[in-house]
Parts: structure tokens; sequence; C-alpha cells
């Protein structure tokens, strides 16, 4: 999943200043597991920008709340479509993606995102999300155990560990283990320690950053 964090209220108002009706819009998928755009944070920040204007004083603000089951499909933005043409702007709690799925969808209105898009990782503890996954474009957890060194490495060692860690601890970061004693860990338990011995080459880093966006197109679902 995605894991997005709310941008702050003040940046939000003061962005909307010039405006008298908005809707913000979330996004019932990634968003809401990461408690940053469901339905309840949508509701929440619209109450939140309306009293914040009528405590700032000026012209009154009316912030609808809408929320889809996911901002990156236009199936779903569709149904937006009467509302959003009532709204002078509009704030997106989806992900980037979804931000620029709605500047798509609906060209004449203006949107702001409401949040700083983290990481792709998932929930590890209550109110704890961690990063598993660069999108490096040619995974290799079938070498370390599923454990990604290029995200859960502090140093992004291909060829590990680095000698460093203490107690298990990563010495640039000693809040998380050393992915590289995880990934020796898992080898070893499953008799596969001979990974190890595998020289990893140079990262082909061109498959992680296209020139311009990246794309994945599959011929035999293509219209
Ligand atoms: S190797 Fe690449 S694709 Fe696989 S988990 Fe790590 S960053 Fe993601
Ligand atoms: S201690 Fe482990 S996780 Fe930290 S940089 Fe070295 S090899 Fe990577």
């Amino acid at each position: 999943m995605i894991v997005a964090k709310p941008k702050p209220l003040s940046f939000l108002a003061e962005q909307l200043r010039p405006y008298r009706k908005i809707a913000v819009v979330g996004c019932e998928t990634c968003m809401a597991v990461c408690l940053a755009g469901g339905e309840k944070e949508t509701r929440r920040l619209s109450q939140a920008l309306e009293l914040e204007r009528r405590v700032k004083g000026g012209a009154s603000l009316l912030a609808i709340p809408l929320t889809v089951k996911r901002q990156c499909e236009y199936e779903y933005l569709e149904l937006l479509g009467e509302t959003l043409k009532e709204v002078e702007a509009a704030v997106s709690l989806g992900c980037g993606v979804g931000v620029q799925y709605l500047v798509t969808a609906f060209p004449e209105l203006w949107v702001i995102p409401g949040l700083d898009t983290l990481l792709v990782g998932g929930p590890t503890a209550l109110g704890v999300w961690e990063e598993y996954c660069r999108l490096c474009g040619e995974c290799l957890l079938h070498l370390t155990g599923g454990v990604c060194p290029l995200t859960r490495c502090a140093k992004g060692l291909l060829n590990g560990p680095c000698g460093g860690a203490s107690e298990g601890r990563c010495e640039v970061n000693p809040e998380v283990p050393c992915a590289w004693l995880l990934i020796y860990d898992r080898l070893r338990r499953f008799g596969k320690e001979d990974l190890l011995r595998h020289i990893a080459p140079p990262k082909n880093w061109r498959l992680a950053q296209g020139r311009g966006p990246r794309r994945l197109v599959k011929e035999e679902v293509r219209e």
C-alpha cells in the first residue's frame, strides 16, 4: 500500500483562502488504511477547514466531504462529477497518484494536495507504517529471503552486510534491525546460505527511473 501523512491545516487553509465552496475528496483504499484520507479523515478535515475560516474571519467556507473507493481509477471519480461541478476547488486526500487522476478527470477544477505521499509499505504496529519497497523495477527478493536490502538496509547494500551492525541493529539507524542479518537468518532457516556467495552485479537503476513516467503495458488486455 501507499502511505501518506497530512499536510498542515495552516497550509491548506492558506491555499484555500480565495475560495468559498470547496470539496475535500478522500480515498477509501490505501489512504483509509494509513488513516490519512479515509471517510473519517475527510469529514474531519472538512470541518476543521470550515472552523478555521470562521475563527480567522472573512468569507465563510463550505467544505463538502466526498470519498471514493479509489482515487486512482477514473470509474470511481466519475461518480463525483455532479458535486465537483459546483465547487471552486478541491483538496485531494488521495496519494500523489490520486491528486493527478483528479486533475485529469476534472481539468477545470483547481486541486490542492492534502497529503504528503511518503512510501510504499504497510503497518507494522498500531500507528506505525514502514517502507518495504522502493519500486526498483527488478525484484530480487528471491535472492535475499524475501527481505529487501534496497529498502531495509540503510545503505541499500546489494552485497552485505557492511560489518557495522551492533547487537543485530543497523549502525546507521539503531532503531531498525540490520537488514542483512534478517536476510542471513532467513536464508539459514531455509538452508540457502549459499545464496550469500552470489555477488550481485550493479543494479540497473534505469528500471527504477523512466525518461518521464515509467509504464507497464499488457498487450493481451490493451484496447
Ligand atoms: S528488490 Fe526492488 S521491487 Fe523488490 S522489494 Fe526491493 S525495491 Fe521492491
Ligand atoms: S548495519 Fe546492516 S542494515 Fe545497517 S547499513 Fe550495515 S548492512 Fe545495512
